[in-house]
């Protein structure tokens, strides 16, 4: 199995009285991508600063099911710029519990990160090889 080679990038930027962080792991299949904000949460007296889920889904050059359609042909995060986007914020939710109990340790996102993409984008063709090889061992033919 080869491994895909990744570059990871995390940015920040303002939003509302905090600010929106995100970390992409691209590969070149596609990028995967986790938003948390840090933001304002009304508490008895004043506020605190609180991290929140916001979104964790893949961008991806190649629609990952039958007639989907690019979200947008401007996409800043896949070769080309067309887009097949999805995610949600349940998972972004999940996620951001996770990284917050591990005292903001950045391995949690790159990891569960690279762990999607070796779902969506890997596993299907270690498959068809893995078939190849069993079924090529037994004399077989792939149609
Ligand atoms: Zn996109």
């Amino acid at each position: 199995m080869t491994s895909p080679t990744f570059t990871r990038i995390v940015h920040d930027r303002p939003y509302l009285d905090g600010i929106l962080r995100t970390w992409l792991l691209r590969g070149d299949r596609c990028a995967i991508q986790t938003t948390f904000a840090h933001v304002s949460v009304p508490l008895v007296f004043g506020t605190k600063l609180k991290w929140e889920g916001v979104i964790a889904g893949y961008h991806s050059q190649t629609p990952q099911s039958p007639g989907e359609q690019p979200h947008t042909n401007d996409c800043p995060y896949v070769e080309g710029n067309v887009c097949h986007f999805e995610g949600t914020e349940a998972r972004a939710a999940d996620l951001v519990a996770e990284w917050v109990a591990a005292n903001h340790d950045d391995a949690v996102i790159w990891d569960a990160a690279e762990r999607e993409y070796q779902r969506l984008f890997v596993e299907p063709i270690d498959f068809q090889e893995w078939m190849i090889r069993e079924v090529g061992d037994l004399g077989g033919d792939i149609v």
